[in-house]
Formats: C-alpha cells, sequence, structure tokens
C-alpha cells in the first residue's frame, strides 16, 4: 500500500435523492415545494445587476441575517445563515461536537446525521423510534456529546410536542441540542421562542421546504448570541464568503412576502390531508405526517414493487432500503393535480395487481 492512501480520508457519502429532468414526470422525491417561489423573488433577480458580481458578497449575509431577524422577531446576532440546512448543520457539528462523547440522534432520520458525524470523527450512537416510530425522549437522557433530531421527523413525518422536546433539551443543559425544523412550516410549532430559556440550544431551519428556493441554498440557525459567535468564528475559518450576493438579495425579498409564503404553505397542507385520506382509502398505512411529505405503507403490495412502477411512469418518490423502512416510501406532497396523477396510478396498479 501506498503510504499516501493511509493518509486518506474515507467517507461513505450521503446519497442525495434522484434529480431527473423528464418533461412529463411527477417528482416527488426530495421534498421540494412544487409552488414557485414568491414573485418578489423573481422581481429581486430582475433587479439585480450583475456588475455587482465583480465584488465579494457582504461577508456577514447582512441583508438576510438582517431580513430573518426582523421577520422573526430576534436580533440579528442571534442568527447565523449558510449554504442550505445542510451547511448550518454541519457547521455546528463542526463548533458544538468535540467532547469525544457519542452525540444522539434518532435510528430513523435524516440520513445525512452519521455522515457528518464520520466525515468529523465524532461518534454517535443511534436511539431507536419506538413502534409508532415516534421518538423517545428518555432516550435522550443518559451521557452524550451532542443531540441533532428534526422536529417534524424526516423521513417519517412525526412531529414531537414542544413539551417534549423542551424535556430533551432541559436534560441536558451541558451539551448543544439542534432542532433541525426543515419542515417545521408544515405545521408543528416551532422551539425557537425556547432559545431565550435554554442557552444550549439551536433551531435550524431552511428556505428549500416553504419557501420554494431549494436551488437557492439558504439555511439558517437560531440561537443565543454565544453560540451564533462562535458559528461564526468556525465560518470564517473555513470560508468567509459562502453566501453569493445573488441569493442573499433574492432570500430577503422572500421573507418580505408573508402573504404568499402562508399561502403556498396552506395550499401543500391542504392538499396532504386530502391525499392522506385517499391514500387510506387504497390500503395504506401513515404516521400522521406534519411534514410536506407522506410516509405510506400499503397492507399488501411491497414498498419495493411500487416504487419501481412509479418510476416506469415516470411518478419520482423516495425509497430506502434500510433496516425498519424498506417497506415504506417517502412522498413529497405536490401540486393537487400531480397528486391525482399519482393517486390515479395506484389506484390502477393496484386494481391490477391485487386482481392477479
Ligand atoms: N434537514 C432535513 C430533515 C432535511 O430533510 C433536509 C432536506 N434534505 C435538510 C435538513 C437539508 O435541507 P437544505 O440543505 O436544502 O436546507
Amino acid at each position: 500500500m501506498k503510504n499516501w492512501k493511509r493518509n486518506v480520508r474515507r467517507v461513505i457519502p450521503y446519497t442525495p435523492g434522484e434529480q431527473p429532468n423528464e418533461p412529463d414526470m411527477i417528482k416527488l422525491n426530495t421534498n421540494e415545494n412544487p409552488y414557485p417561489p414568491s414573485p418578489d423573488v423573481f422581481a429581486a433577480m430582475r433587479a439585480f445587476d450583475a456588475d455587482r458580481l465583480r465584488l465579494y458578497p457582504d461577508p456577514t449575509a447582512g441583508v438576510l441575517v438582517d431580513a430573518l431577524a426582523k421577520r422573526y422577531g430576534r436580533k440579528s446576532s442571534e442568527v447565523f445563515v449558510g449554504v442550505g440546512s445542510d451547511d448550518v448543520l454541519a457547521m455546528c457539528y463542526l463548533t458544538f461536537f468535540n467532547s469525544g462523547k457519542p452525540i444522539l440522534f434518532p435510528d430513523i432520520t435524516y440520513s445525512f446525521y452519521d455522515v457528518w458525524a464520520n466525515v468529523f470523527g465524532i461518534p454517535f450512537a443511534s436511539q431507536p423510534l419506538d413502534e409508532n416510530l415516534c421518538i423517545r425522549r428518555q432516550d435522550y437522557y443518559k451521557e452524550n456529546g451532542g443531540i441533532v433530531f428534526p422536529n417534524p421527523n424526516a423521513p417519517t413525518g412525526v412531529y414531537l410536542p414542544l413539551a417534549d422536546v423542551e424535556d430533551i433539551v432541559s436534560h441536558n443543559p451541558d451539551v448543544i441540542c439542534i432542532v433541525d425544523e426543515a419542515y417545521i412550516d408544515f405545521g408543528g410549532m416551532s422551539a425557537l421562542p425556547l432559545i431565550d430559556k435554554y442557552d444550549n440550544l439551536l433551531v435550524v431551519q431552511t428556505f428549500s421546504k416553504s419557501r420554494s428556493m431549494a436551488g437557492a441554498r439558504i439555511g439558517y440557525a437560531f440561537g443565543n448570541e454565544r453560540l451564533i459567535g462562535y458559528l461564526n468564528d468556525v465560518k470564517y475559518s473555513f470560508n468567509s464568503y459562502t453566501m453569493d450576493q445573488w441569493t442573499l438579495s433574492c432570500g430577503a425579498a422572500a421573507l418580505g412576502d408573508e402573504a404568499y409564503f402562508r399561502a403556498t404553505v396552506e395550499k401543500i397542507v391542504a392538499t396532504r390531508e386530502r391525499v392522506k385520506r385517499e391514500l387510506a382509502a387504497l390500503g395504506f398505512t401513515m404516521p400522521d405526517s406534519l411534514g410536506n411529505f407522506l410516509f405510506i405503507r400499503h397492507r399488501s403490495v411491497p414498498a419495493r414493487e411500487l416504487f419501481e412502477a412509479l418510476r416506469k411512469a415516470h411518478i419520482y418518490v423516495r425509497y430506502f432500503n434500510k433496516p425498519r423502512i424498506d417497506n415504506m416510501l417517502r412522498v413529497t406532497v405536490g401540486t393537487d393535480e400531480e397528486m391525482d396523477r399519482f393517486l390515479t396510478f395506484l389506484k390502477e396498479y393496484l386494481k391490477k395487481s391485487l386482481k392477479e
């Protein structure tokens, strides 16, 4: 073996969902928003002066940080921004999970959590969800090096009541707890107000889902000034200019259009609730999701078979070939029309396959 090979940082990377590009496809595999961003984002893009690209962007991302602070009623010093919440979460790991003790997260959860732990050499111990796919708060009372979980959880969609979130945070005053609220706008209560009460809490959110801007890559964290200061120190030791000026303007514009944000979220929630009922009538079961996706299992047809059949029809959903969830499909809530096509396909497929 050549010597350099011994020193390579070998990792098993995160596998992102496919990004196929077929004109007739229905893309329900990566929890994107089926509606466009606010018209104010289009306007901000048109108004952007490309000459500005000669210059480096504002390293403090001031226009976006200030807009987030205003929208959420916080101080700018309590806001950290990054290139999607993936970047923000990775920075949190790097900054806060350095005790050498295992960090804790659920066994069925966002599949990036163990990837970051591995790439940064952080030990971890995953905690099994209960038989209803819920987080058991008592599992997070043991000694640990930090805690991270999504609320609602992904890919289950299950929401942990705020009292349980607080219970976990309050049992862990000596480590940082990260609540990943990528899907919180679709029905849950945010833990954001708790940052005043707990100095060990970070709440992470994203523009990728409820604000229809996955392609812009904007994520953010709220926490007390000290935590945000530590995050910025690590960011500036890595790359001062994580976010480009164009994205900063578009992000700030999106935050100004509260009415559009609310209307889009309401449409998705209404579609989600309708599709839950229609899927149940077709023989599917699912945990009660508060995200913009459903995690479904059919009473007789295996998930893998449905996944392949849907794919052939250019309907993309997500299948995880992993213990405990290998008979489930995660389906993003699309427009009503997309979901009707999805349901019609399932109805016909199930009729055929149950007859055989
Ligand atoms: N957290 C969870 C739970 C997610 O499902 C996702 C989306 N894949 C992310 C974080 C990252 O989202 P983004 O980087 O687009 O903000």
